[in-house]
């Protein structure tokens, strides 16, 4: 039935009024023409009506260990082994020599910074366009964060802006691998060698991207991850550092462990050196074991629909999907992105695109704002502890050269469809693709 339906929604929206008139004849069912043309956001049929893939999607096969692990009171890593068991196992899937579970993405990247040398009073070269822990992070560590502008058509740090922001308080460069699209990380080693910068990954939402085929997360010193309730690896709280250097990853672990002792980390004292508690929960470990089940499979699912949408959707004037720029690469789709400018749709405003698209059945949002002018700067650069730290003429220059034409573009274009809708079915795509169509070809009906 749904097909049918499908099929005479097509003919109407693509073909004449006397075909779709036929079409309606031939499926003895009532059409009322102007309503399924009409829409949805001005009372017209909304092109879907039904339910996107729920996420996150609990696996049942993680009920018995949960159970056990609860009774048992071994709750923590100190005397379980769950959460050993997921760093082996994610370590694993990464390729990678090492891993540290942490209780969230923030952390991972707190531990990473902390671990690499980044101080009070150095700079960190970081994409704008980013989820603002990015941010959090760097304020946290007492460091300034130095914005590299964003290329609009990958929606990543543009490479070739990156040497230009360097100062000699300069210590790591912190690229974004935002919704899961890998950053040109050849690019970004080189100036980061010349330079001898560190670099970490914020690999929080791709897991499994990958760049000229190797795993995001596995190209910088360090790489992190989170598996909060909404990622693509998901545990309500969770995080990860990965790394190939031992005794990196040993000091990772034992800063997040209060400064314990670990591996090469040697016990000069009880507590030999500064540190903190970012550890992962038994619980956490469980469940991210049995989503680690299902991860493989949804990635190919994501990339195979994001590819039918890229072809599909760039065939619509003005709709311009993220651009990968390396080849054998893929994204890992925390998000789908592409561009919507409005120019092409009779300048109707991307907001109202976003509404209509909305009315007809498909979640979507606007990415990130500008929030290289949001309030935590100003509030971080006005601080006690940022006026000790950075001298009034380098605050000052800072702020003239917080300009980010490429970032700003961005926050004015970008629309986004969740990771969960790309696990649907290519009829699902369908659908957005339709509706997408179906706002085109009504845009004047929007002004
Ligand atoms: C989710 C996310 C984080 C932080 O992870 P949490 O687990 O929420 O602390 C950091 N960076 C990016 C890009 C993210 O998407």
């Amino acid at each position: 039935m749904t097909n049918r339906k499908f099929t005479r929604r097509q003919a109407i929206l693509t073909g004449t009024a006397g075909a779709a008139a036929a079409m309606s004849n031939l499926s003895f069912l009532p059409v009322n023409v102007e309503n399924i043309k009409r829409l949805a956001v001005n009372g017209g049929e909304k092109v879907r009506s039904a339910n996107w893939p729920a996420w996150p999607v609990w696996d049942q096969s993680a009920e018995a260990d949960v159970i056990s692990m609860l009774r048992s009171g071994k709750w923590w890593r100190g005397n379980g082994d769950y959460v050993a068991e997921f760093e082996k196992k994610y370590a694993g899937l990464m390729g990678t020599n090492r891993c540290l579970a942490t209780a969230s993405g923030t952390t991972a990247l707190l531990v990473a910074l902390h671990v690499l040398g980044v101080d009070a009073g150095d700079e960190v070269l970081v994409s704008p366009y980013t989820f603002i822990a990015t941010y959090n992070v760097i304020f946290l560590n007492k460091a300034l964060p130095v914005f590299v502008d964003t290329d609009p058509e990958t929606f990543l740090i543009n490479p070739l802006k990156i040497e230009e922001r360097i100062t000699e308080r300069t210590s790591a460069i912190l690229p974004v691998h935002i919704y899961g699209l890998p950053v040109d990380m050849d690019k970004l080693n080189a100036v980061a060698k010349k330079h001898s910068l560190k670099v970490v990954e914020d690999a929080c939402q791709a897991w499994l991207g990958q760049y000229k085929g190797k795993k995001l997360g596995t190209l910088g010193d360090l790489g992190c991850f989170s598996f909060q309730n909404s990622k693509n690896l998901p545990t309500g709280e969770g995080g990860a550092v990965i790394g190939n250097n031992d005794e990196i990853m040993d000091r990772c672990h034992s800063f997040h462990n209060c400064g314990r002792p670990f591996g090469s980390v040697q016990p000069t004292s009880e507590y030999p050196v500064r540190g903190s508690n970012r550890r992962m929960q038994q619980i956490q470990a469980i469940t991210l074991l049995s989503q680690m089940n299902r991860i493989e499979k949804d990635a190919d699912i994501r990339l195979e629909n994001a590819k039918y949408l890229d072809k599909k959707l760039a065939e619509i004037p003005g709709i311009v999907p993220a651009k990968l720029i390396a080849e054998n690469s893929r994204s890992a789709y925390h998000l789908y992105p592409f561009r919507y400018i409005s120019e092409k749709f009779g300048n109707v405003s991307r907001l109202k695109f976003i509404e209509a698209l909305r009315a007809e059945g498909v979640p979507c949002s606007p990415g990130y704002g500008r929030q290289n002018k949001d309030g935590l700067i100003e509030e971080a650069l006005n601080s006690k502890g940022y006026k000790r730290l950075f001298s009034e003429q380098r605050l000052k220059q800072w702020r003239e050269e917080n300009v980010l034409p490429g970032n700003d573009q961005l926050a004015r274009e970008a629309v986004t469809f969740t990771q969960n809708i790309l696990l649907g079915t290519k009829s699902d795509m369908d659908d957005i693709v339709n509706a997408v169509t179906k706002i085109y070809e009504n845009r004047e009906s929007l002004l």
